[in-house]
Parts: C-alpha cells; sequence; structure tokens
C-alpha cells in the first residue's frame, strides 16, 4: 500500500488560483480535517466550497475542493484537489498542514508514475503529459495531445499482436514439429516478418521531424569576418542582439536566440567563426565553434556578393560541406543585377547543383522570408507520415530502431534455415522493446530516470 503524497499543481508565485494536489489512502481523510470537522464527509466528484482550518482552528482560506475516488482518479489511488486563492503564503500553509498529518511531498512527475503503475496510463501517455506541459509552440502541443489520446499504443498494439502471433508459430513449430514448417508457412513467416520490420521502421523514421517540432532546428551561422553574419543573425530573429562591428573577429562568444518558422522552433547558433587564430581567448571560441557546428542540424554559410568565394570562403565551405548545409549571399543590396547574376553564378558554380542558395540583405531584408523558407525546407520534408503522427521522443525512436534491427536480424536467420530457437530471440527482443516503449516492460531504473524529467506536481 503506497503512502499520502502532496503537491502543489500549479506554478510557484502569485496567481488567481493555485492547486494542491494530494493522492494515496489519506487523502480524503486529510482533506475532511483540513475542512473542518463540522463540514462532513467529502462527496467523490462534487466540488464542495470549504473554509481550510490551520492546526489552532484559524480560517486560512475559503477554497474548493474536489474529492476522485479511487479507482476513477487521475492516480487509480484517493486524489483531492484543493483549489486555494493562489496566495504564496496560504498555499504553503496549507501544504505544511498537509504534511503534519501524515502526507508527504510527491516527487517530480510522481502522480504521473503511480497512474501509470495502477494501469490508468501507459508510458507513452505519461511522458505525452510531460511534453504537453513543457511543448514551445502549438505543433508540438499537438503532438503531445495526440500520444497523449494513446496514439502512440494504438499503433503499436497491432504490430505487437502480429510480431507474437509469428513468435507462437515458432515457438509451437519448436515444440511439436520434427520436421521443418511447411513451405507455405516459412513463406508466410517471411512476409509477416518483413512486413512488420517495415511498419516498425516507418514509425521510426517520423522521429526527423517529429523531434524537430519538439526540440527544434539547431542552426549554426558561420562565414568569414565581416560577411554579415551578426547582421543576418538579428535580421532574422528581428533584433539587435549581436552585436555589429566592422572590426573582424568581435563575435567571440557564441549566441543563441530561437524563433520559429512555420510552427517550428529554431534555435541560432552564432558561432566565433572558423579561423586559424593566435589569440588564446578565440582560439578557444574557435574550437567551441568546431564542436557546436558538428552537432547542428544545419550549417548556414554566409558569403559577402561582394567578394563571393575567396580562399578563406572556400576553407569554411569545404569543412561543412559533409554536414546539412544551406548558403547564404548576403549584402545584395550593394550590387546592380548584372553583378549580382554574375556572383550568384560564381557561387553556384562552387556549391554544386543541388545545393541550396539564397541572395539576401540582412540590411534591407530583401530575401530574408524566402530564406528563412529554404532553412526548414528539408526537414518540412521528412514529415512522411500519411497521417501526421509524428515520434517525437528520442527514446522512443531508439527503442523502435533495436525492435527493427532484431526483427530483421531475425528474417535474416531465417531464410539461412537457422533453428527457430535463435530465430526467435530476436523476435522476443523485439516484442521486449515494443514494450518498453508503452512501459510494460520498463525497468525501475529506466522508469525513474524518465519520471526524474517530469516536475513536481505532475
Ligand atoms: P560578421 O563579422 O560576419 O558578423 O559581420 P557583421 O554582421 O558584423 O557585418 C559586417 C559589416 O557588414 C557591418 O558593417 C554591417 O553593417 C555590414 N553588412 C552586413 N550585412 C549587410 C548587408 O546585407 N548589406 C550591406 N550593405 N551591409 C551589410
Amino acid at each position: 500500500m503506497s503512502d499520502t503524497i502532496a503537491a502543489l499543481a500549479t506554478p510557484n508565485g502569485r496567481s488567481g488560483i493555485g492547486v494542491i494536489r494530494l493522492s494515496g489512502p489519506d487523502s480524503a481523510s486529510i482533506a475532511e480535517r483540513l475542512a473542518g470537522t463540522h463540514e462532513g464527509k467529502l462527496l467523490p466528484r462534487s466540488p464542495q466550497l470549504v473554509r481550510l482550518h490551520s492546526a489552532v482552528n484559524e480560517v486560512i482560506d475559503v477554497a474548493l475542493i474536489t474529492y476522485f475516488a479511487q479507482p476513477r482518479s487521475f492516480t487509480g489511488e484517493n486524489v483531492v484537489e484543493i483549489s486555494c486563492h493562489g496566495s504564496p503564503v496560504v498555499l504553503r500553509q496549507v501544504i505544511d498542514l498537509c504534511l503534519g498529518m501524515g502526507a508527504r511531498l510527491a516527487e517530480p512527475g510522481e502522480f504521473s508514475l503511480r497512474a501509470l503503475a495502477n494501469g490508468r496510463i501507459d508510458l507513452t501517455e505519461a511522458e505525452a503529459i510531460r511534453d504537453l506541459i513543457d511543448a514551445q509552440t502549438s505543433a508540438s502541443a499537438r503532438q503531445a495531445v495526440r500520444q497523449l489520446d494513446g496514439e502512440f499504443s494504438h499503433r503499436l498494439q497491432p504490430i505487437k499482436d502480429a510480431l507474437l502471433d509469428v513468435i507462437v508459430v515458432l515457438e509451437s513449430a519448436l515444440e511439436f514439429v520434427e520436421d521443418d514448417l511447411p513451405e507455405n508457412q516459412t513463406e508466410s513467416v517471411e512476409l509477416r516478418l518483413s512486413g512488420l520490420a517495415d511498419s516498425v521502421g516507418r514509425i521510426a523514421a517520423t522521429f526527423e521531424a517529429g523531434h524537430l517540432i519538439r526540440e527544434g532546428l539547431r542552426v549554426a551561422v558561420v562565414g568569414r569576418p565581416n560577411v554579415g553574419k551578426s547582421s543576418l543573425f538579428n535580421a532574422l530573429i528581428g533584433s539587435e542582439r549581436a552585436i555589429v562591428t566592422d572590426i573582424a573577429g568581435t563575435t567571440r562568444d557564441q549566441i543563441h536566440e530561437r524563433f520559429t518558422v512555420e510552427d517550428i522552433p529554431v534555435s541560432l547558433i552564432d558561432t566565433a567563426g572558423l579561423r586559424e587564430t593566435s589569440d588564446t581567448v578565440e582560439r578557444i571560441g574557435v574550437e567551441r565553434s568546431r564542436r557546436t557546428i558538428a552537432d547542428a542540424d544545419l550549417v548556414v554559410v554566409v558569403l559577402d556578393a561582394l567578394e563571393v568565394f575567396t580562399n578563406e570562403d572556400r576553407r569554411i565551405f569545404d569543412s561543412v560541406r559533409e554536414l546539412r548545409h544551406v548558403v547564404a549571399i548576403n549584402k545584395i543590396d550593394l550590387l546592380t543585377s548584372e553583378v549580382r547574376k554574375a556572383n550568384i553564378a560564381a557561387a553556384r558554380e562552387e556549391v554544386g547543383l543541388s545545393a541550396s542558395l539564397s541572395a539576401i540583405s540582412a540590411k534591407t531584408g530583401e530575401g530574408i522570408d524566402a530564406f528563412k523558407s529554404a532553412m526548414i525546407e528539408p526537414f518540412s520534408r521528412a514529415d512522411s507520415s500519411d497521417t501526421g503522427f509524428l515520434v517525437t521522443d528520442a527514446r522512443h525512436r531508439d527503442l523502435l530502431v533495436r525492435a527493427q534491427s532484431d526483427i530483421n536480424e531475425s528474417l535474416h536467420l531465417f531464410g539461412q534455415n537457422t533453428s527457430e530457437e535463435i530465430v526467435l530471440i530476436g523476435l522476443h527482443n523485439a516484442l521486449r522493446y515494443l514494450g518498453e516503449i508503452t512501459g510494460e516492460t520498463t525497468t525501475e531504473d529506466m522508469l525513474t530516470r524518465i519520471f526524474s524529467t517530469f516536475c513536481i506536481g505532475k
């Protein structure tokens, strides 16, 4: 039998109302004692306006108490929600009183963990609550709600069922059949396994678009000094955050700024540049830039339209050409249309036909909107799923990829007439990985790790 936990479910600080949530066997009795004896017993699912009393029987607030009797509550236990006035002093007092009456302060995510333990939600739904609360854009909130509504689990269930069916066929072959499986059964197992690997792979592939919606695109801006990186940075975020100067090499620190393009959060990293330098401070900056660039989802290479592809430009471009990149030719406001054309054509020769190349002016804003779309274009195309449901969590993607690879491995072994016993190992593993996504086969350690990313009161 678990103990009773209490926590503030709304943010700290002053607000119209503040909600304290209790879950566990003593929730109702604690709330009844807070309300005072004359209020009588709490009725489930009917909010009651009560006076909350201190230990010396002073009224500390007039509050609305809602009681959810087990198992019809969020956690599956007795739950009480006390909606007080949002005064930090009152809320502190009420929590202290609850603790004084035997409740314990909840750990981060402990309400959701209890909901999971009592089968009220599965792990993907618990994670969706966290993601919904943390969502930065309406697109990521939308994905979180779909997951919260059980969509991910519903998509996985038929796959798990089908995998189990194949396992049963192979297990019974192992038990009852002396000889090999009949040919028609062999074909059917092969077909089913390759279909399953495809289905799992297709869901995993939605992560490329999904993780961008949740975590955003990390974009590093590179280019030789004075090509207008800081100016472009400012033009993109529409503020004067980065310092723009005429002296080369002043952007020593990496500056991060976030903005959204078509609902994708973009965090822009203005790097210290990639040039050779003897200045120690700058050298550290350059080293840091290299790492940032390697970790980025996209590199923006900025060129100066007056002088496209100097040796230094070429060196910088060569160091990032293997990474996903887009090229911006800046300062086109300074050129006549003929020179523009000639310089853009010269740059095109260098970057190759398939590269994304935009002509912009960070100063006048010309071409900036089109350039923003060019930045996210390769990523919005990644949304290949027919229904728009996306995997947004790296944990889920990893498990899907592992499941897919184990199914493929088993399929390969099966094709080589390996004994069912060996083929089954991979299939059981795949089933376990899929179960870990929804929490059926997740270890205690893993659960602790996942729930430590939740906030208190959730
Ligand atoms: P960084 O060293 O690459 O960060 O370059 P800055 O953003 O500091 O810009 C260097 C100089 O170029 C500054 O004097 C800017 O005002 C100027 N500059 C930047 N972008 C443009 C542009 O699009 N057009 C014009 N005419 N000047 C620009």
